[in-house]
């Protein structure tokens, strides 16, 4: 779930100069802070505002997820306060964006998995590309990669899909701590 609120002006925000910020704080449920005029200030319509992302982890049906908006708008900016990174009256506006299935699971019958890899493979012109559909942890980079290893495939009439499940499989995730 990703909860965006637009605060006080950049200059007085105080905010850091990173891209985005994995929280760790045990007595808030924020996992990640993305401050976008970070990435780019082109994202951000009035510089003079400060346009935050936090990323809440959480399932379908629990506490967090059938949160009301306007509440789960109070309780973001609330934990934001509570590890002193606004002010709760800075807050100008926010929206909640729920986004279901958003991790694949690698568990259960995930053991199975390369029985419905040998099938939909066999389809010459199914061509499995990205996160979901590839039902793979993959990031945007990767999933930006197999859509290029397939429409490069594609044109070529090549129908071995080998090269496109190859990606990602050896590959360091970039998040991961070093
Ligand atoms: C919370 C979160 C944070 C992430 N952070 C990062 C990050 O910081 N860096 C990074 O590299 N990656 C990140 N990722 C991963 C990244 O978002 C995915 O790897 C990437 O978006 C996958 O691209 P995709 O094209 O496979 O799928 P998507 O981007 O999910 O695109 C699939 C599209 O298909 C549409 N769709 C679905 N079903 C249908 C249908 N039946 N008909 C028509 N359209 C349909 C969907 O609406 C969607 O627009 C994050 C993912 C999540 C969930």
């Amino acid at each position: 779930m990703t909860q965006n609120a637009q605060s006080l002006s950049a200059d007085q925000s105080n905010m850091p100069p990173d891209n985005w910020i994995y929280i760790q704080e045990r007595d808030v449920r924020i996992g990640r802070l993305q401050v976008f005029n970070n990435w780019s200030p082109h994202l951000v319509s009035d510089p003079s505002k400060v346009w935050l992302g936090l990323e809440y982890f959480c399932q379908e049906g629990d506490d967090l997820w059938t949160k009301p908006d306007d509440e789960m708008i109070r309780f973001a900016a609330a934990e934001l306060a509570k590890i002193g990174m606004i002010d709760e009256s800075d807050v100008l506006d926010g929206t909640v964006i729920r986004v279901p299935k958003t991790y694949p699971a690698y568990f259960g019958s995930y053991s199975d998995f390369w029985k419905i890899r040998e099938f939909v493979d066999g389809i010459g012109n199914l061509f499995l590309v990205g996160r979901n559909g590839m039902h793979r942890y993959n990031n945007q980079d990767h999933s930006m990669l197999t859509a290029k290893l397939a429409a490069e495939a594609i044109v070529a009439g090549n129908k071995d899909k080998s090269a496109i499940w190859d990606v990602n499989v050896d590959d360091e995730y970039h998040e991961e701590k070093k």
